[in-house]
């Protein structure tokens, strides 16, 4: 069986149970805020037991290592959209130790694409269309500066008003504690 049909297998016993029935809500955060994360395996679940979130509780934005790397990307956009359609108002970006993002080397991973069969000369195309592949790709050193420098390009975004507070955390992703980085409350107007 492969992990499409199980899934759909699975999916059709959910449905016709019913046991959609226990996650009912709408489509607006009741706690009012949007969390950016890492797509972190371990934080799954944990992350959000660890701080008391339930479905209909927030908007989730995901990426590798919670990272806001460009302020018109999707993941700003999303930031932007909860805030100004989904009544979020307040921001969290959570990231965590043990993140994948700290020790990611770009040139690692460059040699994994052409182990697994991408061209030199693809890479080129792209490096010679003005992407630069090293730095696109590269982690961070610390998990604390990066999350501090994101909650930093969210709060100084032009499109942001500034009475919503960027808050800036990072969780354990065994124990689900959660450490204060930037406490938005004292950086808004
Ligand atoms: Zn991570």
């Amino acid at each position: 069986m492969t992990l499409l049909s199980e899934i759909l297998e699975y999916n059709q016993y959910f449905t016709e149970e019913k046991l959609y029935e226990d996650f009912s809500t709408s489509k607006f955060p009741d706690k009012k805020m949007v969390i950016l994360t890492c797509m972190d395996t371990r934080l799954i679940e944990l992350l959000h037991k660890a701080m008391n979130i339930k479905n209909g509780d927030a908007k989730v934005v995901k990426n590798a290592g919670a990272i806001l790397t460009h302020p018109f990307g999707s993941i700003m956009r999303s930031l932007l959209i909860a805030v100004y359609e989904l009544k979020a108002d307040e921001v969290c970006v959570i990231g965590h130790h043990d993140c994948g993002m700290s020790a990611l080397d770009s040139r690692q991973m460059i040699s994994d694409m052409k182990e697994r069969g991408i061209p030199q000369e693809t890479l080129d195309i792209v490096t010679n269309s003005g992407i630069d592949l090293n730095k696109w790709l590269e982690g961070f050193d610390s998990v604390e500066e990066s999350v501090a420098h994101s909650v930093n390009m969210i709060r100084n975004h032009p499109l942001l008003v500034k009475d919503v507070p960027v808050h800036g955390l990072v969780i354990d992703p065994e124990t689900g504690k959660l450490d204060l980085v930037v406490d938005g409350y004292k950086n808004t107007k």
